[in-house]
């Protein structure tokens, strides 16, 4: 069994529905259960330099405990987000009704054309870290050295994160 993190985000639609439905989505996979799940945020959306401003995201990460290999995890996290309505070229920036990137699998360090864990982008969002951090604060990132806590303390990010009170799991 490995312990994978699995970030979700959502800026489109009934945004906690679909959260919600990947969550149940990733604990039917075969031989995957989710363990653990962070609190729901609310964050203000990445948008390219100069375009309209976008819906704020709702974002949060669970913990999985998987016998799948990376690269069918991998699938079935696009697999559930075209479920979900999500297009498969859609533009990097453009909005979306979910999200889901792989964090961390284990203690490993991954580099492939389809695959980079951790996930490069974990040290530079709030809106993946304050999540991250409810589940894995101690946890150090492969590659990088460090606890998700310390990099949280560092990042240099300001963009908006807010705890709401929803729950996605149980
Ligand atoms: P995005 O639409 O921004 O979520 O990017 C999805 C693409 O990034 C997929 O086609 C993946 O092959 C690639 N990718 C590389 N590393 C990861 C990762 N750790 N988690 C999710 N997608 C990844």
């Amino acid at each position: 069994m490995t312990e994978a993190f699995v970030a979700l985000g959502a800026n489109l639609g009934d945004r906690l529905a679909a959260l919600r439905g990947a969550v149940a989505a990733l604990d039917a996979l075969p031989e995957t259960a989710v363990v653990a799940s962070s609190a729901v945020y609310e964050t203000a959306a990445l948008v390219r330099p100069g375009a309209a401003p976008q819906p704020d995201h709702l974002n949060a990460v669970v913990g999985l405990q998987t016998r799948l290999d990376p690269p069918a995890l991998l699938r079935a996290l696009r697999a559930i987000e075209r479920a979900a309505g999500r297009e498969p070229a859609a533009e990097r920036w453009a909005p979306r009704p979910l999200d889901l990137d792989l964090l961390l699998w284990g203690d490993d360090e991954i580099a492939g054309p389809d695959l980079t864990v951790p996930h490069p982008a974990l040290d530079a969002r709030r809106f993946v870290l304050v999540p991250l951090a409810d589940v894995a604060a101690d946890r150090v990132v492969p590659g990088l050295g460090r606890s998700v806590a310390d990099l949280l303390d560092d990042c240099p990010d300001t963009s908006r994160v807010e705890r709401t009170s929803a729950r996605l799991w149980p």
